[in-house]
């Protein structure tokens, strides 16, 4: 609808002879994507919402020949009861931070100049003619930074472990592979400011001594990856990537591999096997992909999220950085904001910030006026917080302690109609078919949960299944191999913890 509607925006344009003026340009997603497709005037700010093809004559004609804003297109912001023009003073975006979606809706994602035009490349340009890759990395230490694709790792830790590593060649590896059902921020990263990547990759590079970067990324994203390929081009064009950066001796390009959409390819040592065109199945660490990773060599993984802060980061200081967030969290994350929620899109706010303010907040409150029942946070493998969670601080630790975690940033928002159960069973399924089946914990295990839920959902369950879910969701945890197993079980026991109660329905209906 986006491309019909651009079409039928040029064409007003046309009509009215404002073509010298006016330029439509397509650029990623704004993140809100209950109100979508949207479109935005600049540089007076105007947001229109919600707008069709068949809309266009009448915005062009309104807002810049007669120079009024077309009212119905305008956000109407329920709780006031008002149109709000400027995206800035909506609920949705106020309490927002946006740093890894700095450029996102701001800029032709195809346009290496708008990326410029914006500071792009110049934190590059400040590494390698200001800064040691041991000045740059102590920066990112300082910053805080964690890796924002699940595991929650130190960034600026993992920077040097890799430079530490005394084999060559070195590799830096984007990790790519989003794969939570109802997560799309890397996706949204990529499509709409690839030049953030790619930047920080060649940063990484210098810092570590690789040379070579690989972009891993699922074959299912054709939109991110043709962005991709254009953006790797047009760096190389313009110096940013290949021999000699900016003058300099050093020399870094990047490459794209493409994933099948496994989801245990997004745990780093799959991940390196499936681009070494293996199975891609976990394996035991140490040793560490920053010591030994792709083809054996000391590769350096973050995923895109951790990538797109870094520009940014060296550019304005450890200092500032750490500064947002809390004390063990710093900085912002950026969720997909799914299920029965109002404002359903892509968001980014500072560590710490509640989940009531996220709920109803930002979401705008849940659908149709229902009741928040529950949220399940950190994608599949998370856990389901409830209503006694609303005011936790989002951070690491937090979630963790709550039974859920972090994860990539996938949340999905429960109603009062929503059965706990059947939700467990729907994550469970898709761990149990995603499992790689390397190790009998997680490969079995999984099943015969998977097994016992069904057993209860179908109303043949005993109180004793309820027994057995428990422990056997702990060994589970407690034996697995990789994350994706020793995660897995968190959806059933998260629900046993906060909702045993509609277990115990479920297995006493039948009597
Ligand atoms: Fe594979 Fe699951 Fe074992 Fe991880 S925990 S290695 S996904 S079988």
């Amino acid at each position: 609808q986006s491309d019909m509607l651009i079409e039928k925006l040029q064409s007003a344009i046309r009509k009215e002879g404002l073509e010298e003026q006016i330029q439509v340009i397509l650029t990623g997603c704004f993140g809100f994507c209950a109100q979508g497709p949207i479109v935005k005037v600049v540089p007076d700010n105007t947001f229109y919402v919600q707008v069709k093809p068949e809309d266009a004559d009448e915005l062009i004609h309104t807002h810049f020949v007669k120079k009024m804003y077309l009212e119905r297109l305008l956000y109407l912001d329920a709780d006031r009861n008002q149109v709000i023009r400027n995206p800035e003073q909506m609920s949705f975006y106020k309490p927002q931070m946006r740093i890894a979606l700095r450029n996102c809706g701001m800029i032709n994602p195809e346009s290496i100049d708008e990326y410029i035009a914006r500071n792009g490349y110049a934190a590059l340009a400040k590494v390698l003619t200001q800064s040691t890759p041991e000045e740059v990395i102590q920066e990112i230490i300082e910053s805080g930074l964690r890796g924002r694709g699940g595991g929650g790792f130190p960034t600026g830790l993992k920077w040097q472990i890799t430079r530490k590593a005394v084999k060559s060649p070195k590799y830096v590896v984007c990790n790519a592979d989003e794969g939570d059902p109802g997560a799309f921020m890397d996706r949204s990263i990529l499509e709409g400011d690839p030049h953030s990547v790619i930047e920080a990759m060649t940063i990484n590079g210098y810092c570590t001594g690789a040379t070579k970067g690989l972009v891993y990324i699922r074959a299912e994203y054709p939109m991110a990856v043709e962005g991709l390929r254009i953006a790797i081009s047009q760096a190389t064009e313009y110096g940013l990537l290949g021999k000699n950066i900016m003058g300099t001796d050093f020399s870094f390009d990047i490459d794209i591999k493409y994933g099948a959409g496994a989801f245990v390819c997004g745990e780093e040592t799959a991940l390196i096997h499936s681009m070494e065109g293996k199975r891609g199945e976990a394996t035991v660490k140490p040793p560490f992909p920053s010591e030994e990773g792709y083809l054996g060599f000391p590769t350096n993984v973050n995923n895109v999220e951790t990538f797109a802060n870094i520009p940014t980061i060296i550019l304005k200081g450890a200092d500032w950085y750490n500064k947002i967030g809390t004390e063990k969290s710093k900085g912002t994350k950026v969720f997909a904001l799914a299920g029965k929620i109002n404002n359903v899109g892509l968001i980014e706010v500072p560590m710490g910030i509640t989940l009531r303010e996220i709920i109803y907040g930002i979401g705008g409150g849940i659908k149709n006026g229902k009741k928040f029942k529950a949220i399940q946070t950190g994608g599949p493998s998370g856990g389901c917080l409830t209503e006694k969670h609303l005011d936790l601080p989002i951070e690491y630790d937090t979630l963790q302690a709550a039974g859920s975690m972090m994860g990539s940033g996938g949340m999905i928002v429960m109603d009062e109609d929503d059965c706990m159960v059947a939700m467990a069973q729907f994550y469970l399924g898709f761990t149990v078919e995603e499992s790689c089946g390397k190790c009998s914990p997680c490969r079995i295990g999984n099943k015969r949960l998977f097994e016992i839920l069904n057993k209860i959902t179908s109303g043949k369950g005993t109180e004793e299944d309820l027994r057995k879910l428990r422990d056997l969701g702990q060994v589970i945890k407690d034996t697995s191999l990789c994350g994706l197993g020793q995660t897995s079980p968190n959806p059933v026991l998260s629900t046993l913890d906060n909702f045993y109660d509609e277990y115990v329905a479920h297995v006493t209906e039948q009597r």
